[in-house]
């Protein structure tokens, strides 16, 4: 689908006029489509006036609000490439991802205006700073609310889908450091249009945007899949049980996209119970890995059909994978199937030159016309990511089962090997989640004093298990796995360290082991 990303999305937004577009899940705020159509041309019009040209990099930096989206496709049609911010960054952080991505423009919002401006002074050269809400009074910055009036043209630039850059998204840097992700106005509108007919948004669906826009999963899942589509989305700026159950109570959702923590917390989270959940018809998976048991727990727990799973990465625009939303019994734990025109290998584990043989575990590889355009700026980290006839090395370990389901196991850099024997952290923190007593848990491989890597557990007790031992949790896994997958350090935590996408920072945890 060879369209710029604003066209691709509000394509049809005329068609669905003062149909909800976006509600502000803590506020009273709503944008209609005609209106998020009619303010992004402004918007547009308005940076382009201030200076925004095709080719320049504009950073958003910014929580959900109903505003983001129109910063974004502003942005994108004035021509720029947005490179989207974690709005907790620290201002280091920031300037880095400032530095690294060349960016000239900062869209953010007056909370986090200081940081901002602390992060442009550090790296130098950003022409203007703006906020997407009301300017406090003499701090001296427009808001982009001061385009709604303008009656500037609205750029008409021409825009290559095939070869501009739309988002420069940072993969969560869960491995190493995030990379600046170039994804093309085409791979971003063609995964969209792959992932559409499986796992349609439809208009009158009521989406909860709870996961960050800034990450690929919430930019795709909350914001371009539903906008395109006549949806209404309801947006949150941050994941707290109860304003988040409060949500799905108040505006009656149908729809979650959500990744595993909040699984669990639906699953086993007290609180749930205090809510009127049942509007909710669907609740769809992605992110990282998510037990069968788990998701078979949530959806029991809130009379659901089953939990439908979905995989991708940051470098596949985002999606490859997709549990359809009509399948009849998807089987337990799998993430899906493959989307249209696109093409994966299972690769053997001893020789990567080589398939797995059929049903066997591999590292997954993807080809397919959502793979990004690579790397900003590291030909070498593109190289190692892309070989040379295209096919994406995810680093993920995978199986596919003779009907096409794909089961993902963990990373490949996760795997713990012990004496020999591979042991994927993620299948031990399912099994640890079955005890009563745990509420929360995260492994890793450490090193004990004989040099030997043995899984430890780092384990959140539940409020009514402060008795919970060590012993016993070892005891609880070791009665469930081969004794080569035994957990043998174990140390209680309070929060298990996330990323804003879901995933485990296994990397915090290395450092305080
Ligand atoms: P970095 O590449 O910087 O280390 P990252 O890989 O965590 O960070 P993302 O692009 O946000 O950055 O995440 C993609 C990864 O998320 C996949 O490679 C995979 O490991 C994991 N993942 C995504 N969906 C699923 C899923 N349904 N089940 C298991 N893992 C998943
Ligand atoms: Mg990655």
């Amino acid at each position: 689908v060879s369209l710029p990303i604003h066209d691709a999305v509000l394509g049809r937004a005329a068609e669905y006029g003062d149909t909800p577009a976006l509600i502000d899940g803590a506020g009273e705020l709503t944008l209609t489509y005609a209106q998020v159509d009619a303010f992004h041309r402004l918007v547009a019009a308005g940076l382009a006036g201030a200076g925004v040209r095709k080719g320049d990099v504009l950073a958003l930096h910014s929580p959900n609000t109903v505003l983001f989206p129109v910063a974004f496709y502003a942005a994108t049609r004035a021509g720029a490439a947005v490179t989207t911010v974690h709005p907790l960054a620290t201002p280091e952080e920031f300037a880095k991802q400032l530095r690294d991505s060349s960016a000239r423009w900062i869209v953010t919002v007056s909370p986090l205006l200081a940081s901002a401006r602390a992060a442009a002074e550090l790296v130098g050269g950003i022409e203007e700073i703006f906020v997407c809400d009301q300017a406090p009074d003499g701090a001296g910055v427009r808001s982009l609310q001061e385009f709604l009036g303008s009656t500037a043209p609205v750029p008409e630039v021409d825009i290559d889908p095939d070869r501009d850059v739309a988002a420069l998204p940072y993969s969560s840097g869960t491995t190493g450091v995030p990379k600046g992700v170039m994804l093309t106005h085409t791979s971003i509108a063609t995964n969209l249009a792959q992932l559409e007919p499986l796992a349609p948004a439809r208009p009158g669906d009521r989406i909860l945007a709870v996961l960050p826009f800034f990450h690929i999963y919430g930019l795709t899942a909350l914001m371009n899949a539903p906008l395109r589509s006549g949806a209404t989305v309801v947006v949150l700026p941050r994941f707290e049980l109860d304003t988040f159950l409060g949500a799905i109570q108040k505006h009656r959702i149908n729809g979650l996209y959500v990744a595993p923590p909040i699984v669990l917390a639906l699953a086993k989270h007290p609180a749930v119970a205090d809510y009127d959940l049942s509007s909710l018809e669907y609740v769809v998976s992605a992110a990282a890995p998510l037990d069968a048991a788990l998701a078979e727990a949530c959806s029991a727990r809130l009379g659901l059909p089953p939990v439908r799973q979905a995989y991708g990465m940051t470098e596949l625009s985002p999606g490859t994978h997709v549990t359809p939303h009509d399948a009849e019994n998807p089987p337990p734990g799998t993430v899906g199937r493959l989307l249209p025109s696109t093409e994966m290998r299972i690769l053997s584990l001893d020789d990567p030159e080589k398939d797995a043989a059929p049903g066997e575990e591999g590292e997954i590889a993807i080809r397919g016309p959502q793979v990004m355009k690579g790397y900003l700026g590291r030909p070498d980290a593109t190289a190692a990511m892309i070989d040379a006839d295209g096919w994406v090395h995810t680093g993920d370990i995978g199986r596919v089962d003779e009907d096409g389901w794909l089961f993902v196991v963990d990373r490949v850099k996760e795997l713990i090997k012990y004496k020999g024997f591979q042991v994927a952290p993620a299948e031990l923190e399912a099994l640890l989640l079955t005890h009563e007593g745990i509420a929360d848990a995260a492994v890793i491989g450490v090193t004990d004093a004989d040099g030997t890597e043995i899984p430890k557990a780092f384990v959140v007790r539940q409020p009514t298990a402060p008795g919970l031992t060590a012993e016993e949790v070892v005891a609880h896994v070791a009665a469930l796995v081969s004794p080569y997958k035994k957990v043998r350090a174990v140390e209680f935590i309070d929060t298990v360290p996330r990323a804003a996408s879901g995933k485990i920072l296994r990397r915090e945890l290395r450092d305080r082991a």
